[in-house]
């Protein structure tokens, strides 16, 4: 017989995470929720980006620690390492995975874990039908936090992956001193691409780009460019070394075919950081997943999260943004679930 829960979560990344959370402490009963990952390992942030410096700070990440009390965060034995870092400053990611690796097994032994992926999904009968890997199941809701994979596009030289691009001892495997490397991009990403090449002894980094650097402005309660502006250490590094004292061996040039036609045949390899796709589930009868951006809603019963299904904010001067970071889902989150508990199949 299949399995039948009042609510699916896919996704075990900070958005899973996050959802989880909100609806146990909002009364579902943990036991009508059924989480499903492959890994369980804190998603894309704990499997893939550790070695990244974060965007933001120290202090965000301890709010999202302790906002549900679902995690039990505060009955955590021993302090992770985070809370020894300054609040105000920013960090590598692995502080912020650890713990939420220590939540997800809490969370696990709360609800139904189910370690698969989803392969497709269906209506009916006023259920959403999940074929797993292995078996199915079947629930009245669907929370979507898939979370999202880096954009490619397609390239005359051999492209280095974002994975090990975003890692410098893996990048370090893919560069020597004789290497001229092309990076696509000037985003957050992109700077700290830039940089590891620069630092790992790259011979030349030619960087493509399309828009003048954008730093993150801090005001009194509000912060502007806060989803699209550099912070901390990688603003600080641009700041000193490409608005300032530019490199000898990093070339920039304006992305247009022109210089495209020019620059890249002398580029032994390219790194493109150029944005990121959301994960898809095929899904029968919604051919692409539009969201509803301020509520999260896809359809009844499904609704999504996480950076595959960001909010979009508008700042003070009107400027629109992704809302994307681990507060920033809890957040949307706190004012989403109880609409979605509303918005049942
Ligand atoms: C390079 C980089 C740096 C970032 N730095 C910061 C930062 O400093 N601070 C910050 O707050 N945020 C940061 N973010 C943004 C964001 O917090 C992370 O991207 C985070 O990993 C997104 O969480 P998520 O849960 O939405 O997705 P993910 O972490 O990607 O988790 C999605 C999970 O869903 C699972 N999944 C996908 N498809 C299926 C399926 N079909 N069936 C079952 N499971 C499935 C995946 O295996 C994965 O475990 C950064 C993002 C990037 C890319």
């Amino acid at each position: 017989m299949t399995n039948r829960y009042q609510w699916a979560v896919i996704g075990a990344g900070p958005a899973g995470i996050a959802a989880l959370g909100k609806l146990i402490d909002n009364g579902v009963n943990p036991k009508e929720i059924a989480w499903i990952d492959p890994e369980f390992k804190a998603g894309d942030l704990g499997r893939l980006w550790r070695n990244v410096s974060s965007n933001t700070k120290v202090d965000l990440f301890i709010q999202f620690l302790n906002a549900c009390k679902s995690f039990r965060y505060n009955q955590c034995p021993t302090p992770f390492e985070l809370h020894s870092l300054d609040p105000q400053k920013t960090c590598l990611l692995t502080y912020a995975a650890d713990p939420l690796l220590w939540v997800t097994e809490q969370l696990k032994a709360q609800v139904n874990p189910i370690t698969a992926m989803v392969l497709k999904m269906k209506m009916q009968d006023r259920h959403w039908q999940l074929t797993l890997q292995q078996g199915n199941i079947e629930s009245k809701n669907v929370v979507l936090a898939l979370g999202s994979e880096p954009r490619v596009m397609d390239s005359a030289v051999p492209v280095i992956p974002m994975l090990d691009a975003m890692d410098k001892n893996r990048l370090a495997k893919w560069v020597d001193s004789s290497d001229t490397i092309a990076v696509f991009g000037a985003s957050h990403s992109a700077i700290i691409v830039i940089r590891s090449l620069l630092e790992l002894g790259a011979k030349q980094v030619i960087n493509f780009y399309r828009d003048a650097l954008r730093y993150a402005v801090y005001m009194d309660n509000w912060i502007l460019f806060d989803n699209t502006g550099l912070k901390g250490e990688t603003a600080k590094w641009a700041r000193e070394h490409i608005d300032g004292n530019m490199p000898k061996n990093l070339l920039r040039v304006w992305s247009n075919d022109d210089n495209v036609k020019a620059y890249l045949p002398q580029c032994t390899t390219a790194i493109q950081a150029i944005g990121f796709n959301r994960r898809h589930i095929p899904t029968e009868g919604l051919l692409t997943y539009s969201h509803n951006d301020k509520s999260g809603i896809i359809a009844p019963g499904l609704f999504g999260c996480g950076i595959a299904f960001p909010e979009t904010t508008v700042d003070t001067f009107g400027n629109v943004e992704a809302s994307v970071g681990m507060w920033k889902f809890m957040n949307y989150l706190n004012r989403v679930v109880p609409v979605w508990q509303k918005y049942v199949n």
